[in-house]
């Protein structure tokens, strides 16, 4: 007979080879509820397991700091449990954060929206099931991407149109958005050095990474769309960089808009930026 702690401890030693200890239990308790159905308080009352799993694969994978999200195949994401594989980018919990914002913000006006930049479908799946009469358009370059994010919002029983589109390329637009929503990438590369081999070696780049030598160039080029794309009182949804703050208000003055929110995320930094459309803007491009 195995216990769930005598199990729980042997997976948490062998992955704290590579891990903290806080996350090696932390990815541990996943691990048991996935493949075992043992939760947290079977290991805590240290229940008897029933079930049998192989580990080693999984080990394998997790020793070699693939993220436990690719292993496992899903995120929570807003209560909903969403696929993601390599190819897309693990949906985080500011963008959870962007989201809420944006469905307080916006519940009762049955919203036409456009997401840029889908993944894994986070972002417009959670708002096309909680904006109710929200109308939800998608776009992506990458077919991986749109393929997770499709069946996603089947799974999830959410309506969205999903489009693959470059934004730099030209789109003959029919109508107008009220919401423009974006978290494209915006890492720079002289960052990467900050950042951790679980997310260097497996998350897609081309979600992730910018040039130094133009951190916003997707902030730009949506802020150009939005002068012709967002309809009266629309509003421009961005998550971004907390480096960029006064260049993100500069670019936006720049632009012709005049209304702006910048808000923190749950670490304090500078992570959402709202555009309000005021109709007394002046575009000068
Ligand atoms: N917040 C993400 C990270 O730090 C970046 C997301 C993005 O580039 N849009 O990994």
């Amino acid at each position: 007979m195995i216990y769930s702690r005598a199990l729980f401890q042997e997976l948490t030693q062998q992955l704290s080879e590579a891990y903290p200890m806080e996350e090696a239990e932390a990815i541990s308790y996943r691990l048991l509820s996935h493949y075992l159905e043992v939760e947290r308080m079977d290991v805590i009352l240290n229940k008897a397991i029933t079930q049998t799993f192989d580990f080693s694969a999984v080990m394998k994978r997790l020793l070699a700091l693939e993220p436990i999200q690719y292993v496992l195949g899903q995120e929570e994401f807003m209560n909903m449990t969403l696929d993601v594989g390599k190819g897309v980018l693990i949906p985080r919990p500011e963008t959870e954060e962007l989201v809420q914002w944006i469905i307080a913000e916006n519940t009762v006006s049955n919203p036409k929206i456009l997401d840029i930049g889908t993944g894994s479908g986070c972002i417009p799946i959670a708002l096309a099931k909680n904006i109710q009469g929200s109308e939800v358009t998608s776009l992506d370059v990458s077919l991986d991407a749109l393929s997770i994010a499709q069946k996603n919002a089947q799974k999830n029983e959410a309506t969205v149109d999903f489009i693959y589109h470059d934004i730099f390329d030209d789109y003959d637009w029919k109508g107008s958005f009220d919401i423009i929503v974006s978290n494209p990438p915006y890492v720079r590369e002289s960052e990467k050095i900050m950042m951790r081999a679980n997310v260097l070696n497996y998350e897609p780049a081309s979600a992730l990474f910018v040039p130094d030598s133009d951190p916003l160039v997707f902030y730009r080029r949506i802020m150009q769309l939005a002068t012709t794309l967002l309809s009266e009182n629309g509003k421009l949804y961005f998550e971004m960089n907390e480096a960029f703050t006064d260049e993100m208000i500069d670019m936006s003055f720049k632009i012709g808009f005049e209304s702006m929110i910048l808000k923190e995320d749950f670490m304090s930094k500078d992570r959402f930026f709202l555009i309000k459309r005021t109709n007394k803007e002046n575009f000068k491009c």
